[in-house]
């Protein structure tokens, strides 16, 4: 029988682990927060419905799909108690989850509403709100965005997954993502012709970039945007520009011959980062985080 995308995650991390067992800690931490997303994506989420005039519109101007107020406002509170099965799983993970998921738990069940306006806030990027709260409960900020984010992640993937296809992938050609606006978290060339794609950091989405092209600063200068090969290992490249001196990580699937979760080789290609960074350049910032 064929396997399901939740085995073949398991597969490609346990296949990974023992290729770079110094990851192992981290992998098998992110195993559980991978696993846990596809198992959220498996509910019924309240759906969101954009128009195709909408999104055309959007896109022609250079405009995300969610942003903006013609965004239909949706209720997350049937999300709610799945966010409670998220703190559970993590609560021992660490020291400091030890310390921090008991507070947030605490402040969630005084106030019902809170955690409505939190989801509300990360989706429309209004991180004053996030940052405002966290200090009021006295919680690590890093670890309210982490988890804010991996929560809401299976819910924005459903959204992307309905909208992308409505969008000619030569249309786009920006750094950052049609759907949500954030910057990506890793790349891909495919095929024989080597056509690059970026993917989301926030909602998963992939979108089709030129190959000479900086993500983060835009630029296409022959000269500044190149990237970095892996001495012994074709199947991964890091992008890199000299003008913001910004690096992503990607996968060439010409050689990557097992299977391709991006967020799952992100954590894999972990030792790449030092490389980028010994070399000078830094890296996107979202919502990582590295236990
Ligand atoms: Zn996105
Ligand atoms: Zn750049």
């Amino acid at each position: 029988m064929e396997k399901n995308k939740k085995e073949r995650i398991i597969s490609r991390i346990e296949e990974a682990k023992k290729e770079f067992p110094t990851h192992k800690e981290i992998l098998d931490f992110y195993k559980k927060v991978f696993l846990f997303q596809e198992e959220i994506k498996g509910n019924d989420f309240p759906s969101l419905e954009i128009k195709k005039d909408i999104i055309d519109d959007k896109i022609k101007k250079g405009l995300p799909i969610l942003s903006g107020k013609d965004t239909p406002n949706v209720d997350l509170s049937p999300v709610s108690p799945f966010f409670h099965r998220l703190l559970d799983l993590l609560k021992d993970e660490n020291q400091l989850f030890k310390e921090q998921v008991p507070i947030l738990k605490e402040k969630i069940n005084q106030n019902k509403e809170v955690l409505d306006h939190l989801f509300k806030a990360l989706i429309n990027g209004n991180n004053e709100i996030i940052d405002k709260r966290a200090k009021d409960f006295e919680i690590n900020k890093e670890i309210l965005y982490f988890l804010l984010t991996t929560f809401m992640k299976p819910y924005l993937e459903k959204i992307t997954e309905a909208t992308i296809e409505m969008i000619d992938e030569n249309s786009w050609l920006r750094g950052y993502c049609p759907v949500c606006g954030h910057d990506p978290m890793f790349s891909e060339l495919f095929g024989e012709e080597k056509r690059r794609y970026l993917f989301c950091s926030f909602c998963g989405a992939r979108y089709h970039v030129m190959r000479i092209f900086c993500p983060f600063c835009e630029n296409s200068e022959q000269k500044t945007v190149h990237y970095l090969m892996i001495e012994g290992d074709e199947r991964y490249y890091i992008d890199v520009c000299d003008k913001c001196k910004r690096y992503l990580k990607g996968v060439n699937r010409k050689h990557f011959q097992t299977d391709f979760f991006p967020q799952v080789e992100f954590i894999v290609t972990l030792h790449l980062n030092l490389l980028a960074e010994k070399e000078g350049y830094k890296p996107a910032s979202f919502s990582f985080l590295g236990i």
